[in-house]
């Protein structure tokens, strides 16, 4: 827990969030302000600010996290139509939230990247 980080508030459920996964490494949930019709956030219990802090030791949470996102995806009827991940770092990448976050998108056509 990082003092005044709002996922890690989430996480400890100090704010509310609607929560569609949970164990005891990542947590997924509804993104509060969504760009299509599906927009969900896995992200790590454990505090990481951003991409940039990752470790070697880290690299199985990541791909937990992108697993998770594959099985929501595939729960919600994304996997044939398909859907999108992505993670923003720092201010050239859009991030706003600074704890590592991977968006899952999904149910309209996505077009423009960037
Ligand atoms: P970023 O821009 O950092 O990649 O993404 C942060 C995301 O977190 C944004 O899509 C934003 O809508 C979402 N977000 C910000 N505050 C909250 C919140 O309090 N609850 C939830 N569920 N999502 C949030
Ligand atoms: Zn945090």
């Amino acid at each position: 827990m990082t003092d005044n980080c709002l996922f890690c508030k989430i996480v400890n459920k100090q704010i509310p969030a609607q929560i569609v996964y949970e164990d005891e490494l990542v947590m997924g949930f509804k993104d509060i302000s969504p760009q299509a019709p599906i927009h969900q956030l896995v992200i790590p219990k454990q505090h990481i600010t951003t991409l940039n802090d990752l470790t070697a030791e880290d690299r199985s949470l990541l791909g937990h996290m992108v697993f998770t996102a594959s099985q929501l995806a595939a729960e919600q009827a994304l996997s044939a139509p398909g859907y999108r991940l992505v993670m923003n770092c720092n201010q050239d990448g859009g991030q706003t939230v600074f704890h590592v976050h991977l968006h899952l998108l999904g149910g309209r056509q996505l077009t423009h990247l960037g």
